[in-house]
């Protein structure tokens, strides 16, 4: 199996790669082997980075560069960003576990043409609308001007960083804010990459900073610090909650994107020679550790068997391994803890009375012996109350609930606390916008799943977050409005200074 040599990592500060006295470990969740050593950044290097990103603000440097500027800037680093996809996949896949396929498709291969959305943003996003004069009281001409929020903290997770990072990074640079942005411990390497590249490409020093450290020491930190104007975050609902309780303090702006548990209702008329897949590849890529994996599987009653058969002998075919391997369909999960949180879930579920229809374990074989593996595991006789079914597995893990009408699958989809995303399958079109349309989530996919487009709007509803993420209102999020007001009349008997000022004017 290959690894990237261990190479030790600094953190990116104002321009600069910056050390620390303690360092730690990145080891390959596939084989447990040292792949590199990270220096291990604390409060007071988030502090330095967000002075940092403050005088870079106050400069002037980013924030008020003419947008045609900033957006050349980006496009090339966008354009870097496809260039160095291998190495880019490398640094990435090697601490969290993604097959090189996905990793080609989706956790990297997204990360140009998303920069790159926001690269044009900064040209095409209304910084500044004018709005026709009001008659009243007077005549005047009325500007909302959108300008940067000033300082911006980014916390991301390590499933997908790079892109989770994009997210954030892209629109934050934009619309000429600088940021700080904290990566997920086990995974700072592919972000790191991009700020280096950002600074080759023009990004000017200070306007965008990389710390790396523990969430609960640095993170916190940036989501408290009394200078971060802005905290944006993706990760647990139950962090999410303190980034909001932190971050209350000085009244930032928050925006979340956290857990879910998403509803994938498969309709009566479903087509199972490509929905069967589909509802697989909708649960089970990544190893299932996507927020928006479609997790709740809500089957008729009548084709239950018949669809359970066809799953199972579908996921049966997902071989496991080495994720430096094309031809491999799944690689691991990210670490020890998180396999031993999906195995006692699955404890839990047998006893609950589970049945497992697939898998429910640690893989046999000497190829499994190093490494965090979960089999690909369908769960049925599962009702809606179960653990397994309302919490965040974040594992290959499928449960199977039937239903007996239309009515009822729309019940059981929305009854959860999450609403990231939910979907259905069905070959009716019509009855199936009907249905998608009742569903309670930020993004609604039908006949399809995992599309996600820069272009269009990705957050929650309910519990699983605060804000939209994308689409063409991206860089609302990073952007405070300002409405200016210019009276045209220049006279005081016809403003309504009467109100208070009974005395008329002399001249
Ligand atoms: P996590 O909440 O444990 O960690 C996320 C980030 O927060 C990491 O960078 C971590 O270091 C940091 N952090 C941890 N404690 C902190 C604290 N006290 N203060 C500030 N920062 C802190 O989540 P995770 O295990 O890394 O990721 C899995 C979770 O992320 C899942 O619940 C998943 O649904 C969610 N997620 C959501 C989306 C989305 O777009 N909605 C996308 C990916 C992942």
């Amino acid at each position: 199996m290959a690894t990237v040599s261990v190479k030790h990592h600094q953190m990116f500060i104002d321009g600069k790669d910056v050390d620390a006295p303690e360092a730690y470990e990145i080891r390959s969740p596939a084989t447990e082997e040292l792949v590199s050593t990270m220096a291990k950044g604390s409060v007071s290097h988030a502090d330095a980075a967000v002075d940092a990103a403050r005088r870079a603000f106050e400069s002037g440097s980013w924030s008020r560069m003419p947008k045609e500027d900033r957006s050349a800037i980006m496009t090339r680093i966008a354009t870097r960003l496809g260039d160095e996809l291998d190495e880019l996949i490398e640094l990435e896949t090697c601490a969290n576990g993604a097959t090189v396929r996905q990793a080609t498709g989706f956790h990297c291969g997204l990360a140009s043409p998303h920069f790159l959305y926001f690269a044009e943003q900064a040209l095409t996003y209304e910084f500044e609308r004018a709005i026709a004069t009001k008659p009243y009281p007077t005549h005047s001409v009325n500007t909302i001007v959108r300008e940067p929020i000033g300082v911006c903290a980014a916390i991301v997770p390590w499933n997908f960083p790079l892109v989770l990072g994009i997210w954030k990074i892209g629109p934050a640079l934009a619309a000429g804010n600088s940021i700080v942005v904290k990566p997920d411990e086990k995974t700072p390497l592919s972000l790191l990459r991009l700020a280096q590249i950002a600074h080759e490409e023009g990004v000017p020093d200070g306007v965008f900073n990389i710390v790396t450290g523990d969430g609960a020491e640095v993170g916190a930190r940036l989501a408290s610090h009394p200078d971060v104007d802005k905290v944006a975050f993706t990760g647990s609902t139950a962090i999410g909650r303190e980034i909001m309780r932190l971050a209350s303090g000085t009244v930032k702006k928050v925006s979340l994107e956290l857990g879910g548990k998403a509803p994938v209702i498969m309709l009566d008329d479903a087509d199972l020679s490509y929905s069967a897949d589909g509802a697989l590849f909708g649960c089970m890529l990544y190893s299932g550790q996507i927020c928006e994996s479609g997790t709740r599987l809500f089957v008729p009653r009548s084709r239950h068997d018949e669809i359970v058969a066809k799953l199972v002998e579908r996921a049966s075919t997902i071989t496991l391994g080495d994720p430096t391997d094309f031809d491999t369909d799944m690689g691991p999960v990210v670490s020890a803890r998180q396999r031993d949180r999906i195995l006692a879930y699955l404890e839990q579920a047998k006893a609950d009375g589970a049945t497992f229809a697939l898998g429910g374990g640690v893989p046999e074989g000497e190829q499994y012996a190093k490494g965090f593996w979960i089999e690909p595991t369908i769960i049925t006789d599962v009702t809606n109350d179960m653990q397994i079914a309302r919490e965040e597995i974040f594992g290959p893990v499928m449960v199977v609930i039937p239903y007996d009408t239309e009515k009822e699958a729309i019940e059981l989809a929305n009854d959860n606390e999450y609403g990231l995303t939910a979907g259905l399958w069905s070959t009716d079109l019509e009855r199936a916008l009907e249905v998608g349309e009742q569903l309670r989530a930020g993004t609604v996919w039908i006949n399809n799943w995992h599309a996600v487009d820069p272009a269009l709007p990705f957050g929650g509803y309910k519990q699983s977050g605060v804000g939209r993420e994308l689409g063409p209102d991206a860089l609302n999020e990073y952007t405070e409005a300002k409405h200016i007001h210019l009276d045209l009349s220049q006279s005081a008997d016809r403003l309504p200074f009467d109100l208070l000022i009974s005395t008329p004017p002399t001249a």
